[in-house]
């Protein structure tokens, strides 16, 4: 596409975006003010401070969290209590000390990962920002592995781990996933968990953020991980990450991991040296709140009420202003709070850039690859989440607009 197939216009129709003035950050998917108010029973939602069980949760103890919390979320994510922590606020932590006591100790029976250095991991892209910059500042190699309409190429992540120790793991959003909204097959989850790794310390991180977060009608559901794994003779290989960050209170919810028996030992073990206790009284409080996996979608049907109209903002932009756009695509997702947009290769730094001189701050492109490099320089995300309606329907105008001029200059 040259400059003459949209003459004069798309600078004429950019400068007159950028006229408006608006001064907005869209760099992260956080709910918005009124996604939060849906959970401003939390600050009232106890009255005492003990759990079922009579424990006095103000004091230091629990750290695998109280067995109401444990219970809930064992009912959320299908899984037996007995196999499910629940900690503070973060699941992203739990990640990361996941990889940091697998780096130090190494996973149960096997040596540290840092003594069989170079450690790699599979990252299927565009993928989590935040995952890879735990990869890369706890010096773990990573390798870009493409993702389909059905999650990650399997065909080659089963011949990198089949032939290679060094890959000890790999980052899953298995629902929904950041930002390309992929949800993966019951194939997929089948063939990850049967695998034959090379590393016999192999283990997939299975980052559930968007479980309960659709955006259609349809709630969909995806295969277990602990189930599969354990049927295909893998018990130990996933840890499954949840949290309440998109449910009650983004800085103020709580974070689970489910595991195997022997990882949650292991986990519990590593645990207990870095803390005395989660903050107890929020998870009491969840629990009074959330209650059961009943109350928990209707209160996601709340926020899907709040989140539909300005994912369909954006979508209604895009159709308009980019649909005859050669190379140009964006997802539909069905769930989760990302959309990913496409460019032309070697458009995304510039749109990103035009976007900002018009007052949109995004996520910096290439951010959704390993080391911030995507090859193609051809994603971009977008989280229609925390803007209102209306500054999010503008927001989409100027992104499309700052594309349509990256694309003729
Ligand atoms: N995992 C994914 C895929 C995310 O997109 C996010 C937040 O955007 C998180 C984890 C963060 O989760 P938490 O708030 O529980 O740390």
């Amino acid at each position: 596409m040259t400059a003459a197939d949209f003459p004069s216009q798309p600078q004429q129709q950019y400068d007159a975006f950028k006229q408006l003035g608006l001064k907005l950050d869209m760099s992260r998917g956080k709910p918005a003010p009124e996604q939060l108010d849906l959970s401003n029973e939390l600050m009232s939602a106890i009255a005492g401070y003990k759990s079922a069980d009579g424990t006095d949760l103000r004091n230091y103890g629990g750290t695998i969290g109280i067995p109401e919390a444990r219970a809930l979320f064992g009912q959320l994510l299908d899984v037996p209590a007995a196999q499910v922590v629940v900690d503070s606020s973060a699941s992203l932590s739990l990640m990361h000390d996941v990889i940091v006591y697998a780096l130090l100790n190494g996973v149960p029976g096997h040596a540290p990962w840092v003594s069989q250095q170079p450690i790699s991991f599979l990252c299927p892209v565009p993928g989590y920002d935040r995952h890879f910059s735990i990869c890369e500042a706890r010096g773990i190699k990573m390798i870009n592995i493409p993702m389909t309409e059905a999650g990650p190429d399997m065909d080659l992540v089963e011949k990198l781990v089949a032939a290679d120790a060094s890959i000890k793991g790999m980052w899953c959003v298995p629902k929904y996933s950041n930002p390309g909204g992929v949800v993966y097959s019951d194939e997929v989850v089948a063939r990850l968990a049967a695998m034959k790794t090379a590393a016999p310390d192999f283990r997939l991180l299975w980052d559930d953020a968007y479980r309960f977060h659709h955006l259609g009608e349809e709630k969909v559901a995806i295969a277990g991980i602990l189930d599969a794994c354990a049927k295909a003779g893998n018990p130990d290989r996933a840890f499954v990450f949840a949290s309440t960050s998109k449910i009650s209170w983004a800085g103020s919810g709580i974070a689970a991991l489910a595991a195997s028996p022997a990882n949650i030992a292991w986990w519990t073990a590593n645990s207990g040296v870095r803390s005395i206790g989660p903050d107890k009284i929020n998870q009491l409080r969840h629990v009074a709140l959330l209650q059961n996996p009943a109350k928990v979608e209707a209160l996601m049907e709340r926020h899907r009420q709040l989140l539909k109209p300005k994912f369909d903002a954006v979508l209604a932009q895009f159709d308009a202003l980019l649909g005859q756009m050669p190379g140009v695509s964006w997802t539909r997702p069905q769930g989760g709070y990302f959309i990913d947009l496409v460019t032309p290769p070697g458009m995304a730094k510039r749109t990103v850039a035009l976007a900002k001189e018009a007052g949109i701050t995004l996520t910096p492109a290439g951010a959704a690859f390993p080391y911030g490099k995507d090859p193609q320089d051809s994603h971009i995300r977008i989280a229609p989440s925390f803007p209102s309606l209306d500054e999010i329907t503008k927001a989409a105008q100027g992104i499309a607009l700052s594309l349509r001029l990256a694309v003729a200059a």
